[in-house]
């Protein structure tokens, strides 16, 4: 592990990035985000709304101004909590690579986290140059057993494994750039984005399961409706 990392993580500001569809954001979402930022001391998590997708995927995401609209709602309030648009900015696809390369570029200063569920997480093997991802940031997967992950390291895509070792007496994932990867274990709450947008299709309720602001909206915005064919 390179000495510079380890000293620059000891007092740079530690900071949670937290992608994801949001289509809508949902209290799953938030909770998770909610108790990574206590267990790993972070001063701040961004939420970053992935960018509209490129046609001809399976299903017509909601436009990213309303998603991002949602999220801008539901950390409303929260100190630590606060939205990026950065993905939503710029043109084409996002890749979670060049947001974190961006992300380093604007926070020279910031030890990023990158923080992702286990499901996501599986496929990480498919995102774009994963395996600089390793060295762009740390990483915290949240599960709702962690301590059950016998190895943690069989998770990782095949061609990743001799990147990383186990840090000694821990169940954390060391890269030899000096970076981790930590696994959480959070409250776990079977939530769906999925779900949600079908209640709401079918005129079902969705209290308790969103922000009531972001159930306020999805009302005044019309989304999810069967009309509009949006999901
Ligand atoms: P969809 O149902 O549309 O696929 P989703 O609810 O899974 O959406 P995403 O925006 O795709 O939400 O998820 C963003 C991140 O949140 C991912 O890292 C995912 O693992 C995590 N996540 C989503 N739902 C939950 C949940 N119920 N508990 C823990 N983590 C979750």
């Amino acid at each position: 592990a390179d000495p510079r990392v380890s000293a620059r993580r000891a007092t740079a500001r530690r900071i949670g990035v937290f992608g994801g569809t949001f289509d809508p954001i949902h209290l799953a979402h938030l909770r998770c985000a909610e108790e990574a930022r206590e267990q790993l001391g972070l001063e701040r998590v961004l939420f970053i709304p992935a960018a509209d997708p490129p046609h001809k995927t399976q299903r017509r995401v909601t436009p990213a101004r309303h998603r991002v609209a949602m999220v801008r709602l539901a950390v409303a309030g929260h100190p630590a909590f606060a939205v990026s648009p950065i993905e939503c900015e710029r043109r084409g696809r996002s890749f979670t690579v060049d947001t974190l390369r961006a992300l380093r570029a604007r926070l020279p200063d910031a030890a990023l986290t990158l923080l992702i569920g286990l499901d996501a997480f599986r496929d990480i093997g498919a995102w774009r140059e994963y395996r600089s991802i390793f060295g762009l940031a740390d990483l915290a997967v949240w599960t709702r057993a962690a301590g059950r992950l016998s190895r943690p390291r069989a998770i990782l895509p095949v061609a990743a494994r001799g990147d990383f070792c186990y840090a000694s007496g821990t169940s954390e994932l060391l890269h030899h750039t000096g970076t981790r990867i930590r696994f959480l274990t959070v409250t776990a709450l079977d939530i769906s984005a999925t779900d949600i947008r079908q209640r709401s299709r079918r005129g079902r309720s969705i209290r308790y399961l969103v922000p009531a602001s972001v159930e306020r909206y999805v009302t005044n915005a019309g989304l999810y409706r069967r009309s509009r064919a949006a999901s």
